[in-house]
């Protein structure tokens, strides 16, 4: 048995924001920048671990979950925790009532999961093993990526460049028209070939009836999944309707928290489930989903969009749980990513190899970001 027990001495906190040569479209936003969101913790033996808080929305919010890290990690230092796992389910109680005076239930649960992270890379370290296989006795040695964040400007032209890469799964960003939509797939699909597979994300931002209206304009282009269809509070007799109507799979899940994955993994209406590590339940609620998932019949393909922490962290889940789920891979230049990951995550025919190295199994080097810092903090013991 491996030893999960943490007592932290100290927590810091570092907000980055790395600028972007071509700005990043989705439904509701645009990128400008990168904003990035680290923690690192260390025990009472000076081992350390590395942890990233989701923090892409809204635009300025980076620098606030830096913060809100270190006012939190004040009631974590200094205690003794028995695991990871303890620690995650212990503080989310302390602080559900701060929840509902603060209505911050994202940033909050966002801080809460980059903890988490850090603490299992941390135990992991200590124990000299890879992340995954302090969750799992699975040997994994790869495992399949798919390029997301594609722009509605001539997808093809970018998506057919990292084919030429080795990436063999790709998802567009739609929601930008139906039109549009469906001709940007169409392309997409006649570029790539017929063998590749082929997604795409509307970032809840259709109604029903125009759900209902895509999905039957895309169903010859056979696509692995629609994500995001419907906004995530739509009426659930509406997301049952779109599913039975739609012969494409629906995905959705990194805007689910607590609760709201029971039912998405009792039911069958998703058959893609997507939580997003940074943003709810870190390793020890994600694993968790994941295994469910799996379980369920259901393909776990964690959501990301983040830095290079977060994508380390996401990929040992998925390489403990396998099953037939797909890794999302940004494969636009992001110095937040390739501070951390360098050339750890080679794309060979659509897969990147598992780490080998203890914890998450690389760390970030702060020296190659370190002009694009907007805030650091620490609390100690
Ligand atoms: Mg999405």
């Amino acid at each position: 048995m491996h030893d999960l027990s943490l007592h932290l001495v100290s927590i810091e906190a570092f907000c980055i924001r790395v600028p972007v040569k071509m700005p990043i479209k989705v439904a509701f936003g645009t990128f400008r920048d990168r904003p990035m969101v680290l923690l690192r913790v260390v025990d009472d033996h000076g081992a350390e671990g590395w942890g990233e808080v989701w923090a892409n929305w809204p635009a300025s919010g980076a620098e606030h979950r830096a913060r809100l890290s270190i006012d939190l990690g004040e009631r974590m230092v200094g205690k003794h925790f028995d695991s990871p796992e303890q620690l995650f389910r212990q503080l989310s109680q302390e602080l559900e009532v701060l929840v509902l005076q603060t209505l911050e239930v994202g940033p909050i649960a966002q801080v809460l999961a980059g903890i988490d992270i850090a603490c299992w890379d941390l135990v992991a370290r200590r124990a000299n093993k890879p992340l995954h296989r302090m969750i799992s006795q699975r040997d994994a040695q790869q495992v399949p990526v798919y390029v997301t964040g594609i722009n509605p400007d001539q997808p093809e032209v970018f998506a057919a460049a990292r084919q030429a890469e080795g990436f063999r799964s790709f998802k567009l960003k739609t929601g930008f028209g139906h039109d549009l939509d469906v001709r940007n797939l169409q392309a997409m699909r006649e570029a790539l070939g017929p063998s590749v597979e082929l997604t795409c994300d509307s970032n809840q931002n259709l109604d029903l009836p125009a759900a209902k209206a895509f999905v039957k304009a895309i169903a010859p282009l056979k696509l692995a999944w629609f994500e995001e269809p419907l906004r995530v509070d739509a009426p659930a007799s509406e997301w049952e309707e779109l599913s039975k109507f739609s012969s494409t799979p629906l995905a959705g899940g990194e805007n689910f928290h607590n609760e709201q994955f029971d039912q998405a993994l009792d039911g069958s209406v998703l058959h893609v489930i997507q939580p997003d590590i940074t943003k709810w339940g870190g390793v020890s609620g994600n694993a968790q989903v994941a295994r469910r998932a799996v379980a369920a019949g259901k393909r776990y393909c964690p959501h990301y969009f983040g830095g290079g922490v977060s994508l380390l962290a996401s990929l040992h889940v998925l390489a403990a749980v396998g099953g037939e789920g797909v890794l999302e891979f940004d494969a636009h230049p992001n110095l937040g990513r390739e501070a951390v990951v360098g050339e750890l995550l080679p794309v060979r025919d659509g897969s990147v190899p598992v780490p080998t190295g203890p914890g998450l199994g690389a760390v970030p080097d702060l020296s190659q970001l370190a002009g694009h810092q907007t805030w650091t903090g620490r609390v100690k013991a």
